[in-house]
């Protein structure tokens, strides 16, 4: 008996560690030893229980903790089936105490007398609860082939002296008989066999853990396994040097520890994404051309960034006070700042209106500055407010459009913009005032450029085109039609001798003296004047006619003025 007990002393602690609780009794049922977990199961013989403690007394402390004191009379017969059921148990049963369901074993221990053990039934031990310590030839270690975990018990020069069937599975050895007298690490490698090249680096791993740990210190470690597996080790070693190790399959916990730390790592990492998206946006904000401002569902203004302040000449202080969109405006409207917003905009901000659809518009500010403002309902509530600056842009717009409809060395407007006016002119309401087309061209102008050269040329026309302009009255068109060819829509015009004032008047100014880089010349111009209606009704057929007379002009020897129509007679040429 006394070479059994440091053994037994060892298995209880072991079993301690796998929360099962134990108590082993001699052959007279006097208490031998007992683990942590049997007090944990019962804690009312915590500081009472002492070796050599007789079952019976155990039991009455047991039962005067349960029965009813209308029971207490029969105590003494429930200690006495109580110790029947102790000495003749073949089967495990489960009973509760203290809230907690127990399955109870209790087996014979030759030599020694009886060992009872108690685990706690849960849903994780249920069914095999039972069945694990249904055992009836125990020596001592065998009943380790009933517990779900590996076990392996070495002798003090760390070789194995025997290990459950568990232990055997866990390490895929090929049976126990191999493993006794070799190491924790032969197990460990034969578990791995022809495995290594699945996971080298936790393979290596595992075998550094080993070593550091060949001499178990008692703290628990954990083995990698192939497949995913690992193995938890929880060692004790006995005063003579035996080792005690319970293998436990923590694949699970493991696979679950795992996950958690994806899990928290993905977190942080998407955090991580989030601040720098913010940061990015935050610069974008900061340093993007475009003023931005968000308003939300009431009416408060919760974003407005630099251009926005710029463009708008906003405070800063009054922006990080988040103003109303109201308060925003009532300043605006007292800067002066809305003084050419439409007023349906300035409505549409009142009475809420932008929150419920778009709006685009132009403001042109105090400064003449032009700016764009979208302003786009958002999901959920607010608007979302754009400024754009296109002062720039109006200006080319303006340049563009003007370079389009006027020719670039005169000033003048071009044939397209002419014959526009002409239109125009004709689509006139029927019975308003007649008009005059002026067809002008210059005589003998090729003579200057041939002899005073282009430029100069270049200078005659611009200077032509200045003195018709002064002579052109307000409301007159005055085009030139290409080359040294001139257009004058004379509005206004009854009788045919107000447009032959207005072409003589032209005459004699294009032929006045000119004196352009010291060079004195002088021009003259051949002109055909047609009249609305009677020249023609549309823009085209004038266009055409007035050119008739024009050549007809100059076919008359030049430097006058014929009227279309009128060419049978002779006064019909000035
Ligand atoms: P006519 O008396 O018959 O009108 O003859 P002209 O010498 O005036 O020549 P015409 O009207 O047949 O042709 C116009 C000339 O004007 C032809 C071209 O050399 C010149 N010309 C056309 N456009 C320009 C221009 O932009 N600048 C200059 N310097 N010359 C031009
Ligand atoms: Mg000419």
């Amino acid at each position: 008996m006394g070479k059994g007990l440091p053994l037994l002393r060892s298995v209880a602690d072991t079993l301690d560690s796998l929360g099962l609780a134990v108590c082993v009794f001699d052959d007279a049922d006097n208490t031998l030893l007992w683990n942590r977990q049997f007090l944990k199961f019962f804690p009312e013989h915590a500081a009472h229980i002492y070796v050599g403690e007789p079952y019976r007394a155990n039991l009455r402390r047991f039962y005067q903790g349960r029965l009813a004191a209308d029971e207490m009379a029969k105590i003494d017969q429930y200690i006495d089936s109580g110790i029947a059921r102790h000495r003749n148990q073949q089967r495990p049963y489960a009973f509760e105490h203290l809230g907690v369901r127990l399955w109870v074993s209790s087996l014979p221990l030759p030599g020694i007398g009886r060992i009872r053990i108690w685990q706690a039934h849960t849903s994780a031990t249920d069914p095999q609860g039972p069945t694990i310590l249904a055992t009836t030839a125990i020596d001592g270690t065998a009943l380790f082939d009933h517990v779900p975990d590996g076990v392996m018990v070495t002798g003090a020069d760390d070789r194995i002296l025997w290990a459950n069937g568990p232990f055997v599975q866990m390490y895929g050895l090929p049976n126990r008989t191999a493993a006794i007298g070799a190491h924790l690490e032969w197990a460990y490698r034969t578990a791995w066999q022809g495995l290594e090249s699945q996971s080298p680096e936790l393979f290596e791993a595992g075998l550094l853990t080993l070593s550091e740990h060949t001499r178990f210190t008692g703290a628990p470690f954990e083995l990698p396994l192939p497949g995913a597996r690992w193995s938890r080790v929880i060692g004790q070693r006995s005063p003579d040097g035996k080792g005690f190790s319970a293998h436990v399959d923590i694949t699970v916990l493991k696979r679950q520890q795992q996950q958690l730390l994806e899990a928290e790592r993905r977190a942080r990492e998407s955090e991580a994404i989030l601040q720098e998206k913010s940061a990015l946006l935050e610069a974008t904000l900061t340093y993007m051309e475009q003023g931005v401002m968000m308003v939300n569902a009431d009416r408060v203004v919760v974003l407005c960034n630099r251009r926005a302040r710029e463009l708008l000449n906003l405070p800063q202080s009054l922006m990080d006070s988040r103003p109303t969109l109201d308060a925003l405006t009532d300043y605006q409207l007292a800067a002066g700042e809305l003084v050419h917003v439409p007023e349906e905009v300035l409505t549409s901000v009142r009475t809420g209106d932008i929150f419920d659809r778009p709006y685009a518009y132009d403001r042109k500010r105090r400064d003449g500055r032009v700016v764009e403002i979208h302003s786009m309902p958002i999901a959920g509530g607010g608007v979302l407010r754009t400024y754009t600056d296109i002062t720039e842009r109006r200006h080319a717009e303006e340049r563009i459009r003007h370079v389009a409809r006027h020719d670039g060395l005169t000033a003048l407007v071009n044939r397209e913009v002419f014959l526009e006016s002409l239109a125009t002119a004709c689509a006139a309401e029927p019975g308003s005032a007649g008009f005059a087309v002026h067809f002008i061209d210059i005589d003998r102008f090729k003579p200057i450029n041939d002899n005073y050269g282009h430029a100069i040329g270049d200078k005659v026309l611009a200077l032509i085109a200045d003195r018709m302009r002064i002579v052109a009255r307000d409301g007159d068109v005055v085009a030139r039609m290409g080359g040294d060819e001139f257009a004058v829509l004379q509005c206004r015009v009854e009788q045919t001798e107000q447009a032959l004032g207005l072409a003589h008047r032209l005459l004699e100014d294009i032929a006045r003296d000119m004196e352009i880089e010291s060079h004195r010349l002088q021009v003259g111009a051949s002109i055909g004047v047609a009249l609305y209606p009677s020249a023609g009704l549309d823009a085209d057929t004038l266009l055409r006619n007035a050119d008739a007379a024009m050549y007809a002009a100059k076919a008359h020897g030049r430097d006058c003025v014929r009227v279309f129509g009128a060419h049978d007679n002779p006064a019909s040429v000035y």
